[in-house]
This record gives C-alpha cells, structure tokens and sequence, in this order.
C-alpha cells in the first residue's frame, strides 16, 4: 500500500477558492469516466498505424506499431499523449449516462471533479466543454496521485465522501490518504474493465452510469 501523498500547493489553492458546504461529496474525475478516453486514443493510434498491445490497464509499455508487439518507448508515448490531449480535448465524447447520474446525484451532493491536468493546461477549455455537456460542476486540476487532494477536498466535511477514478494508481493513491472514502472505478472501456481485478479497497467497479447512481443513492438511504 502507498504512503498519503501530500495536496500540492496549486491544487490546494483550487480547493479552498471552492464554496463552503456541509453536504456529502462526491469526487469524481473526466477521463474514462464522464468522457471517453480510450476510444478517442485508439483513434488517435489508429491514424499512426500504433495500437493497444493489450488491455492491461496502463499506457506506457503498452502501444506499439501495428505489425510487431514492440512498445514504443517511454518518451514517444509521452509525446504521443500530449499531442493527443491537445488535439481532442475539446472534442471528447461523454460516457452514456453521465450527465443524468450526475444531475441527480447532484440534488443530495456536492460534486467535484478533479481531473489530472499538469501544470493546469487546457483547463478552460475543458470546463467549457464539461458545462456545454450538462456537466457543470467546479473542476479542480491536480497531477500525480489523487490522495492528497481528495484528503484536502474532504477536509472539514460531511461524510460520506466517494471517489470515483478509472486509474489504479489514484484508487490505491485514496485507500491510503482517505480510507474512508467510498471509492467506485469506473472504466467505460468494457475491455479494459474486464481485465481490471477488482482490489479490496474497490467498493463498485463498474462501468455503467446508472448502475453508479443507484449504487451512491443507497448510501444516504
Ligand atoms: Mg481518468
């Protein structure tokens, strides 16, 4: 299990500018989850004669040409990634569903989401898309692991706090910053979801909003 990770300061500055409130949080972050991600990659790689060598979930390691099942190195993939970012960010598709879940959750909880931007980039341009997709909650941008920031975000609130992430990383990043978070992986990709273990700490690993919706509805009643 990891150590907590501290909240940066930036990220940190992000959170105490958001209003106080003394309702049950949900945490949720963008990519994977409210808006197709890996679709819109397998595009991008299409268009390179690049693929998915596997659907274990991590990236670096995993794309390669189409004709062998050599990876590209660490720093391609890197760049492949910002030039993706940059050229679908503000064109990602939502996930089915999302907008609706959230509406409704959003009559009994405040939502936040926090979503791994470094450094910020493309933050307006992502809340613009988000709210012209009916989801117009605040966005909080953090790099590396989560734990820090949903520990900050949860601070001097009511509990329950949900997470809800598709990344491994952050989910175990949250287990140790915030063990009593109650924390849903949603991966939208069903090949991705379906050779993801579900770990201990994992409460709902889905990849279904309604499904996400009932299943946090049923912590208040
Ligand atoms: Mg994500």
């Amino acid at each position: 299990m990891p150590e907590p990770t501290p909240v940066l300061p930036e990220v940190l500055a992000q959170i105490h500018a958001l209003p106080t409130s003394s309702r049950p949080l949900i945490i949720c972050d963008v990519d994977e989850v409210i808006l197709h991600m890996i679709a819109h990659l397998e595009d991008y790689l299409n268009a390179r004669n690049l693929r998915f060598l596997n659907h274990q979930y991590r990236l670096t390691g995993n794309i390669g040409p189409h004709d062998t099942d050599t990876p590209l190195p660490a720093d391609d993939v890197k760049r492949h990634l910002h030039t993706f970012f940059d050229e679908v960010s503000h064109q990602q598709e939502i996930v089915p569903g999302a907008e609706t879940a959230l509406k409704e959750l959003s009559t009994d909880w405040d939502i936040v989401l926090l979503t791994n931007l470094p450094g910020g980039h493309n933050k307006p341009a992502r809340e613009k898309l988000l709210s012209g997709l009916g989801v117009p909650f605040p966005v909080v941008t953090n790099s590396g692991p989560k734990g820090g920031a949903v520990a900050a975000l949860s601070a001097q609130r009511a509990q329950p706090v949900v997470f809800i992430d598709d990344s491994p990383t952050n989910h175990s990043s949250v287990n140790a910053s915030l063990p009593s978070s109650v924390q849903v992986q949603f991966i939208a990709d069903a090949r991705f979801r379906a050779n993801m273990r579900q770990e201990d700490h994992i409460d709902l690993l889905t990849g279904d909003w309604q499904e996400t919706a009932n299943f946090i509805g049923d912590i208040l009643r």
